[in-house]
């Protein structure tokens, strides 16, 4: 797959970077076990394999990137996931979020809406075996493509509003993850669904994702 002096950097950026997350208040250990068990450059171009395990969001064609780690653990840090969650997740992208995910659940539904992001995604997690996760093609902005009921659903883009049909996929103890726009630019906001129906909110920092498209 690489070469040998290629892989040794490529697992001492791993490293660096699972540091660099612990430091930056990431303390769940199966998350930082996920990160160091997934070989971010294999979700980028051969071009920017070098920039990997940065602390940045990388570009993936078509106006798409890939989300930067430090807002991905954030981001699942607040979910509560376990082995059993059934997840979704909105906006596969590379996929990165998704091999992450099907190291920590059981079973994993992504979905993306370009085409040709969804072929490369899909071929780059069988090629790593993560065979725990079912890709869905999302070509129109709803989401009939993965109706279901989930505990857990993250968005990996920017909404203006949540969009309500996403709050009907939750399950009762449910949480999402979606950022969206504010004053000061984007939030990253979690809904708690109560057992009783109701809807808890709660804002957990700030964002900088493509636009999601419904
Ligand atoms: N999670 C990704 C990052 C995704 S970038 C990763 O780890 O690489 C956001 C993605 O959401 C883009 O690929 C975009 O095409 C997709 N997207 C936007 N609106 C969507 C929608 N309504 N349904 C599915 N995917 C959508």
């Amino acid at each position: 797959m690489y070469r040998n002096d290629e892989g040794d950097r490529f697992q001492r950026a791993t490293g660096l970077m699972i540091q660099s997350l612990r430091s930056g208040g990431i303390y769940s250990t199966s998350l930082l076990q996920a990160f160091a068990s997934i070989p971010r450059h294999m979700f980028v171009s051969e071009a920017l394999r070098y920039r990997a395990y940065e602390d940045t969001s990388l570009p993936i064609g078509f106006g798409q990137t890939i989300s930067r780690p430090s807002t991905i653990a954030r981001m699942l840090q607040v979910c509560d996931i376990r082995s059993s969650s059934r997840v979704l997740e909105v906006g596969t992208g590379s996929g990165y979020q998704a091999a992450l995910l099907s190291v920590l659940c059981d079973r994993v539904v992504t979905c993306e809406r370009i085409h040709d992001l969804y072929t490369r995604a899909r071929q780059v997690l069988f090629q790593l075996g993560l065979n725990n996760v079912q890709c869905v093609y999302n070509d129109n902005g709803g989401f009939d493509t993965v109706r279901g009921e989930y505990d857990i659903i993250v968005v990996a883009a920017v909404a203006d509003a949540t969009p309500p049909s996403l709050f009907e996929l939750m399950a009762p103890g449910g949480v999402m993850v979606v950022p969206v726009h504010s004053a000061s630019g984007q939030v990253l906001r979690r809904y708690a669904r109560e057992e009783s129906g109701s809807i808890v909110e709660e804002d957990i920092g700030d964002a900088n994702f493509v636009p999601l498209v419904v």
